[in-house]
């Protein structure tokens, strides 16, 4: 078994991998051993290798305990050695190795796995099991094998088996209790720290001790005999355990044993008897008490003071932890005094009062505060003292205190022994949370008040939850009770008018959906209770988002806008009505203007029939004066049915390729005479990247520039007058381009005040010049309002007393043709038409109003005399006569009863088949003159 177990710890000590340190180690604790041995043997019994001195026992528990049980083997080592050179027989020195392995190996067996055993020896429980199982009970083993080796091998009698195994033990026992004490407190007890005073203390105390045990065993004689002092060594060691550590207190007792033995195996002292062995063993027992109480008492001291020091570390880390809150903790007794309290509240107390608590202290007597504030506590503290437990607030100031502050109280009774002894306090600064509650109250209480003054419903809507929460005005502004359950998002939509619910939908999740989407506002329809609509603004924005950014809140108000609404859509309704009523004025003067053109037309043909014919000059003045009115009014009625026709939304684009060149030709054709008359120049400033095509409509085009050219001639007296075209951008994949047309003059000018006026209608400079300068005030406005149809407006730029230039420029599709190079002046051509003359070429003039038919048919007869001209009253006429006669050409009136010249001229244009007609509109002008049928 033995084998096995050797076996077994070599194995693991070659696993542990450490084999270099343990085998130094277990080298060291042999020689350790041997050498303590050595000293040991020297006060062996003469013949039996039994010592009452073993001190290698104290080194083989203490290295076992330390180190680990894997040390046995020093232990056996260091005991051969030992032994084998004493001459004793072989067998002997087998049973002293057995012996002193067994010993240590059973003690800290016994120790380590079936006790709570501490090595430091610092409890009481661990010097009690030292004392039994390593002191007492391990030396009897080793006694007895150690002994019986004696005995088996000869060299003690078996009748004193005993004898020697009580000296076998003793010696054993003696060295655990000693060196083995000593080696595991100090251990374990590793670097010593004391304070320079403890260190003289303990350096006093060790001379004391030496002093007292030399006197004592080496006979030194001084008054009495040494006998009486033998027991100075206690008060002595009990000081040493009292004011030093345990290891130093053993340490003492370890010198001062040592000290006695060496006395005593040297014949002196009070133990010895005059036999070494009886000696020694009276010593034994004199210093196994000593070192027992030693032991003893300082691991009772040990134990206390571990106590008192986990006491005072509670406290300590208590009071840390109390005077790491900003809260006051204290406790009163039963007299109001204070008995403990933390740095926060004495603080707070010296802030009040000016006064440092200290323990002891009336809480009552804090002079800073009033008679009342000292009643309040006072009632708390009497009642907490009663055994009541309280949660209160305490609200108040100290006299010096600008402000109040606001304590949340906790006071509880503190117990001992089912006694009152005091009450324990807690408080907490709640004054910022009550302040920040209160203008959290007053903000409340202004929004509430700024709702209900705004009239405004508030809306909560909780994203997460779908839950909808609203105030009262909310409810009652769709006519619902307040007391009534809530409506849910669900029920709310569903009041929300069909035609606005997608438009609302829409907007809330724009914002909802968008992370960085905060705020709507939209105008919406809702059911009221009554079965109406009513009109609502929803303003809504986005409270709360989560990590993600969804919502989690979104808050909104509701106002009740149906009365403006109403009164928007009351004046939507008049607008449109004032606009119709302005639009039938402006048909009514449009169908007056032709109402009276009609016969203007037939006044001027026939006075200018009656001015060729045969007149006195008298007359024929007369009659011109009559001409020139009635075309004053022609003109005046054209621009009144220009204007009627635009403010009546009736006037329309008619967009077709133009001959840029022939169009500017035929404008200047028309002014010319009248700026020749008047000897002004017209010249033409048109560069050769002029495109000669354009899509425009011409004829507003024509009007536009012949009514500048008007105006230049009418308001220039001498110089010229400039048409200008400019392009200003083409490009060449659209072919479009931008085209600018200027008319300048060296007129009069107009001051810059009225050149912002002249585009208002009716405007005129001044009445001065209405006087000199005939006109409406209608040409400008016309001319805008028709570049507003072509995307454009004049622009004017003049300097009284200089001239002025009128601008605008057109966006254009354009197309460049052959280029006709026109330069500065112009050539007037007359063209005389050419007119079939024979007699049978056949007209026919088709017009309701028989003046009018009466002038076409005179003026044809008088150009053509020997023509037919036949005669129709409406379309369906002209179609018969058309079908019965087939005239050559025919003047068609356009608006006519029965069947208009339209209609008349899309039949015949069907009728004929081999040839076209020519068909010429004859007209007073409200009918559109572009469509060609
Ligand atoms: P009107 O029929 O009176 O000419 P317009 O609208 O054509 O009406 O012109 C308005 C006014 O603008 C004119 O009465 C005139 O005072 C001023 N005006 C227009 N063109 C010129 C110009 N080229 N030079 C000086 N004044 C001009």
């Amino acid at each position: 078994m033995i084998a096995f177990f050797i076996a077994i710890n070599i194995q693991k000590i070659v696993l542990q991998n450490n084999i270099i340190v343990y085998c130094f180690r277990v080298i060291l604790i042999s020689i350790l051993f041997f050498l303590l041995a050595k000293i040991g043997l020297t006060f062996s019994f003469v013949q039996s290798n039994i010592t009452l001195f073993w001190l290698p026992s104290g080194l083989g528990i203490a290295v076992l305990l330390i180190l680990g049980r894997k040390y046995w083997l020093g232990s056996s080592i260091g005991a051969f050695l030992a032994n084998y050179f004493t001459e004793a027989p072989i067998g002997f020195v087998f049973a002293a190795v057995i012996a002193n392995t067994l010993e240590p190996l059973i003690s800290h067996f016994i120790l380590t796995y079936l006790f709570d055993f501490n090595k430091q020896l610092s409890r009481l429980k661990d010097i009690g099991l030292f004392l039994f199982f390593a002191v007492l009970l391990s030396p009897i083993l080793s006694a007895f094998v150690g002994v019986t080796g004696l005995c088996l091998n000869g060299m003690l009698e078996w009748k004193r088996f005993f004898d020697a195994a009580f000296s076998w033990w003793a010696g054993d026992a003696f060295g655990i209790l000693t060196l083995g004490a000593l080696l595991l407190t100090w251990f374990f007890h590793f670097p010593i720290k004391n304070t320079l005073s403890k260190t003289t203390e303990g350096l006093i105390c060790i001379l004391c001790i030496v002093a007292i045990q030399v006197i004592i065993y080496f006979d030194f004689n001084l008054f009495l005999p040494v006998k009486y002092f033998t027991w100075f060594i206690f008060p002595l060691l009990i000081w040493a355990s009292i004011r030093f550590s345990q290891k130093v207190a053993i340490a003492f007792a370890f010198i001062a044993m040592i000290i006695a033995v060496v006395g005593t195996i040297n014949n002196h002292g009070p133990f010895f008897t005059g036999s070494i062995n009886s000696s020694l063993i009276l010593l034994y027992s004199f210093i196994s008490v000593i070192m027992v109480n030693t032991l003893t008492l300082t691991a009772t001291i040990a134990e206390r003071l571990e106590k008192e020091n986990a006491i005072i570390n509670l406290n300590r880390e208590r009071d840390t932890l109390f005077n790491s809150t900003d809260d006051f903790i204290w406790s009163v007794d039963r007299n109001f005094n204070l008995l403990s309290a933390n740095l926060a509240f004495i603080e707070r107390i010296e802030k009040v009062s000016g006064k440092t608590l200290e323990k002891g202290n009336s809480l009552l007597q804090i002079h800073s505060y009033s008679p009342e504030i000292l009643k309040f506590w006072q009632n708390l503290y009497e009642r907490a003292l009663a055994g009541e437990s309280i949660k209160t607030e305490f609200t108040g100031a100290a006299n010096n205190a600008l402000s109040k502050s606001s304590i949340d109280l906790n006071l509880k009774p503190i117990y001992r022994d089912n006694t009152i002894i005091g009450a324990a306090c807690f408080g907490k600064d709640i004054t910022e949370r009550k302040r920040a509650e209160e203008s959290q109250k007053k903000s409340e209480q202004q929004l509430r008040l700024a709702l209900s003054g705004g009239e405004l419903g508030l809306w909560d809507w909780n994203f997460s939850t779908s839950e909808l929460d609203m105030n009262d005005r909310w409810l009652t502004m769709l006519g619902l009770d307040p007391g009534d359950p809530k409506p849910n998002i669900d029920s709310w939509s569903s009041r929300v008018h069909p035609e606005d619910i997608g438009k609302l939908y829409t907007l809330t999740n724009n914002v909802i959906l968008n992370p960085n989407g905060k705020n709507f506002e939209t105008e919406i329809r809702a059911l009221h209770k009554d079965g109406n609509y009513i009109w609502i603004l929803d303003k809504g924005a986005v409270v709360e988002r989560d990590n993600d950014g969804n919502p989690l809140r979104i808050v909104g108000t509701h106002m009740d806008i149906t009365a403006r609404k109403l009164a928007e859509s009351d004046l939507i309704k008049a607008k449109e009505q004032a606009e119709a009523a302005n639009k039938t004025k402006s048909e009514f003067l449009a169908n007056m203007s032709h109402e009276i053109k009609t016969p203007l037309n037939a006044i001027i043909g026939f006075t200018d029939l009656l001015v060729i014919s045969n007149l006195n000059d008298t007359q024929r003045q007369y009659l011109n004066i009559v001409l020139q009115s009635a075309n004053s009014l022609l003109e005046l009625l054209n621009d009144v049915l220009d204007f009627s026709k635009i403010e009546a939304g009736k006037l329309e684009l008619h967009m077709e390729k133009v001959d840029l060149f022939e169009l500017i030709n035929q404008v200047v054709d028309v002014i010319n005479f009248r700026a020749l008359a008047k000897g002004i120049q017209i010249l033409l400033a048109i560069p050769t990247n002029t495109p000669r095509f354009i899509w425009t409509d011409p004829i507003r085009l024509r009007q536009i520039m012949i009514n500048l050219l008007s105006n230049a001639v009418k308001f220039t007296t001498h110089g010229q007058i400039k048409i200008i075209i400019e392009t200003n951008y083409y490009n060449p994949q659209n072919m479009d381009a931008n085209i600018n047309f200027s008319v300048q003059d060296t007129g009069i000018g107009i001051s810059k005040e009225n050149q912002v006026k002249i585009f208002e209608a009716f405007a005129q400079v001044d009445s001065s010049n209405n006087r000199k300068f005939r006109g409406t005030g209608l040409g400008l406005t016309i001319c805008n309002d028709l570049l507003a149809l072509m995307n454009s407006k004049l622009e004017v730029n003049s300097e009284l007393g200089v001239g002025s230039i009128f601008t605008f420029s057109l966006f254009l599709k354009v197309e460049y043709g052959k280029n006709i190079f026109i330069q500065n002046k112009i050539e007037i051509d007359k063209t005389v038409n050419e007119v079939p003359n024979g007699n049978k070429f056949k007209v026919l003039v088709v017009d309701d109003d028989l003046v009018n038919l009466s002038l076409i048919k005179t003026i044809i007869r008088n150009i053509l005399p020997l023509a037919t001209i036949l005669d129709a009253a409406n379309g369906k006429e002209a179609i018969e006569v058309f079908t019965k006669e087939q005239p050559d050409i025919i003047l068609m009136d356009i608006q006519m009863p029965e069947m208009n010249g339209h209609e008349a001229t899309v039949e015949i244009r069907k009728l004929e088949r081999t040839r076209d007609t020519p068909i010429i509109a004859v007209t007073a002008g409200t009918t559109d003159m572009n469509k060609k049928e």
